[in-house]
């Protein structure tokens, strides 16, 4: 599973700092945000036996509240999949 990836998560959610200036990235789908570089979304998800089994493309930076399109295996222009 890919959660062992080095994430790129920079913002700190303690804080009550404003975040960086969100930009609308929806359409082309994406594995970082385009403008502050995280890689880790804000996604709804279903679980089944203790594991991803399936998201909405529909997505939100979790650093800095971008609205984006997050990836999935159909999206894969080399079909490794
Ligand atoms: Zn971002």
């Amino acid at each position: 599973m890919p959660f062992l990836r080095r994430l790129r998560h920079r913002h700190d959610h303690r804080s009550t700092a404003p975040r960086d200036v969100a930009i609308d990235q929806r359409g082309i789908p994406t594995h970082a945000c385009l403008v502050c570089g995280c890689n880790v979304f804000l996604v709804h998800a279903i679980f089944d036996d203790y594991d991803i089994a399936g998201w909405y493309v529909d997505a939100e930076c979790s650093c800095c509240g971008s609205p984006l399109t997050a990836p999935c295996p159909a999206d894969d222009p080399l079909g490794h999949r």
